[in-house]
Order: structure tokens, then C-alpha cells, then sequence
């Protein structure tokens, strides 16, 4: 008999519901450095990067917020490239992944995995994920649209070094025991790549994970061509086809629910259901996870904050009394539905804007 093996996946945040019956805040995401040596054409965040870094809130400060959050179960780093310089890593970063590890919380950095391997080393006895993308089609697209957007690029020789230094910093991360997850976006430029760019994750860079998640249309990623969802639909059922089974294919933020009325749609949940090592993820934002900005304290739920509009600081209220206004929030009221028979926790607002603008999501209607 074939057994199923569903990894456990610790940034899932239905585990909230089952272990606390409701939303509930678990996850920060702190924005720790707004420095970064690359400016990819994709980028989430591309616009609020800068040259200089800002004075940070102390780490103490930040930990006395987070004591207050007993429901805490991971903690995920992002920038900017919050690995780039030594300094950053030693007085904003080792504070808060020590603390979280003497509470046995989970912890991610998002890094691009271009440094020298001594910059991972300072916080591998800390991590539990080391979070990397790879959009990549080849080192020429690396070399052209991984500084895309920076003014004065460095030469051709020197951004090619970075493109091999991901995949030498992975394999030897990955052969020291560490877990590195690689993350592809689909979108016109990815898709008709994804099944080298698997190979790349899977057997190059021995990467545990591979993450596939939707392409926002948001700051740098603006010009970037998103896809529709027939063929988001047959790229997956590609995906299935070809990957590589030692290795765990995540699959986030899909524009696919249990409550839609399109056979396909039903026929691929249930073909990742019955995959070994494939699981698919609610999405975090706004369910789970608020982020949380070292230098300013500001407080956003990422996918919401598109106007740059903080929902709170935490020099003024509790992490939990902010997390408390934002579910009381109509947004939030407008996209949370909730269908605990098949624990799906709905649509993100990004994607429903994108594919279901017109479509009402109604919680229970999956008995
Ligand atoms: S939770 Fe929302 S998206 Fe998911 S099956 Fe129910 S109504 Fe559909």
C-alpha cells in the first residue's frame, strides 16, 4: 500500500486554528535591513530600498513586544537583504534569532544567497529556513534583470560571480544540514523555464523545499506579466509531472479552492492531496502574520500596505492589540472566509483582486 507523507509545514496557519480555534497572531515578518546589493525587476519591495541604513529600534526593545505575544510560533527575517552586511547581522539580527530560539520559535531569513559563506555562517546555529528565490532562467537573465534596477550597476564579471555564488552557497548549505527552500514565481518570464529551474532547485542546488507561489503585480514586479489562471492550472499539473519526488514542492498562495464550480480546479487540490511530499499552504498575511519594521516599528499586513499605509506602531499599542484592530478591520472581514472541512482559509486580497474580483467567497459553503 502507498503511503502519503505530507511534511510538516510550521508556517501554516491553520495550526492556529486547530491549536486555538480562531485567527490568531503567530507569525512576524520583520523587515530588518532597507539595504540590498542586488535591485531585481521583481522585486516586492524594490521601491523602499535605500543606500544608508537607518538607526534601528534596540533589539530589547522589540523583545519586550514580542513577550508579549504567547501565541508566537515563528518569526521570518526579510529586507532589503538582511544578510548583507556583518554589523547588521550582529545588532539588529542575532538578537531576535537567539530570542526565538530560547522560546523554541521557527525562524526564516529571505536572503539572495550571493554573500561570502561567512555571512551564514554567523546565524546558521540560530535558523531553522534559509529562504531563497530563484526566477532565474539563466545567468545572463541574472546578470541583466537581478540589477535592473539599481542606477550605476557593477560589471558583467562581478554580477555573473553572484549568480554562482547562489548555487555554490545552497549546495553547501544544504550538505551542512541546513534547510534552504528556494521560491519561484510564476509569471510569463518563469513559466516557460519552471521545469529547468526545478532541476536547478532540486539537484544543483540540493535545496530540501521548492516553493511555488503567484507573481505580484506590485512595486518593481509592476512590469512583470502575471498569468491566467488556465495556465497557472497547467503549469502545476506540469509541475507534478516532472518534479523531482526527494524533494518537498510547496505550493502557496494557490488561486485554486475547494468552493470553485471548475472541475480542474477540483481535480488539481485533489491531485496535490494524494502527492507524497506536496502540500499546499494558506496564506499567511493577514491571517496569521504581521510585519513588523525594525526602524520605525511600524506594523503591516504586507499584502494590504500597497499605499505604504502602516496599521499601527508599536511604540503606541501592543503587537496583539494591533493584530485585534486588524481583524476588526472590514478588509480583513472582507476577504477571511473560513471552510474548516477542508481548512481552507480563503483567498489573499492580491489574488482575489487579480483572478476573482467579482467572485464572493462565502465561509462554510463546504460542508
Ligand atoms: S474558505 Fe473561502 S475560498 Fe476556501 S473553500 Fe471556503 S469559501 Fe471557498
Amino acid at each position: 500500500m502507498n503511503t502519503i507523507f505530507k511534511p510538516h509545514d510550521e508556517w501554516e496557519p491553520y495550526i492556529d486554528i486547530d491549536q486555538h480555534g480562531k485567527l490568531t497572531l503567530s507569525n512576524i515578518e520583520f523587515t530588518t535591513t532597507n539595504l540590498c546589493n542586488m535591485r531585481c525587476s521583481h522585486c516586492a519591495v524594490g521601491y523602499t530600498l535605500l543606500t544608508k541604513e537607518l538607526p534601528a529600534i534596540p533589539a530589547d526593545e522589540i523583545i519586550r513586544k514580542l513577550d508579549e505575544v504567547e501565541t508566537l510560533r515563528t518569526m521570518s527575517f526579510t529586507g532589503g537583504e538582511p544578510l548583507l552586511t556583518k554589523k547588521g547581522i550582529k545588532d539588529n539580527l542575532l538578537p531576535l534569532l537567539k530570542y526565538a530560539k530560547s522560546r523554541g520559535i521557527k525562524t526564516q531569513i529571505n536572503s539572495n544567497l550571493t554573500l561570502p559563506m561567512s555571512h551564514y555562517e554567523l546565524v546558521a546555529p540560530y535558523l531553522d529556513v534559509m529562504h531563497i528565490s530563484h526566477n532565474w532562467c539563466d545567468e545572463k537573465e541574472f546578470v541583466e534583470t537581478g540589477f535592473a534596477m539599481m542606477e550605476k550597476t557593477p560589471s558583467v564579471e562581478y554580477r555573473g560571480n553572484l549568480y554562482r555564488n547562489i548555487f555554490d552557497n545552497a549546495r553547501e548549505l544544504s550538505k551542512g544540514g541546513m534547510f534552504v527552500s528556494a521560491e519561484t514565481m510564476l509569471n510569463r518570464n518563469t513559466v516557460p523555464f519552471m521545469e529547468k529551474i526545478h532541476h536547478e532547485v532540486a539537484n544543483e542546488m540540493l535545496c530540501k523545499r521548492h516553493e511555488i507561489h503567484p507573481m505580484y503585480a506590485s512595486d518593481f514586479a509592476e512590469s512583470l506579466e502575471t498569468i491566467g489562471l488556465d495556465e497557472y492550472r497547467k503549469v502545476i499539473n506540469e509541475i507534478l509531472d516532472y518534479r523531482n519526488k526527494d524533494i518537498w514542492v510547496l505550493f502557496g498562495t494557490m488561486p485554486f479552492y475547494p468552493c470553485s464550480r471548475d472541475e480542474r480546479d477540483l481535480a488539481l487540490i485533489k491531485r496535490i492531496n494524494n502527492a507524497s511530499n506536496t502540500t499546499m499552504r494558506n496564506d499567511v498575511d493577514g491571517r496569521s502574520r504581521m510585519n513588523l519594521n525594525i526602524f520605525s516599528g511600524d506594523i503591516s499586513v504586507t499584502d494590504f500596505s500597497d499605499d505604504g499605509q502602516a496599521f499601527g506602531n508599536i511604540k503606541n499599542e501592543s503587537l496583539t492589540q494591533i493584530y485585534k484592530r486588524w481583524l476588526d478591520s472590514n478588509i480583513s472581514k472582507s476577504i477571511n472566509c473560513h471552510c474548516p472541512a477542508v481548512k481552507c482559509l480563503g483567498a489573499n486580497v492580491i489574488v482575489k483582486n487579480m483572478y476573482y474580483p467579482e467572485t464572493e467567497f462565502v465561509s462554510g459553503s463546504i460542508k
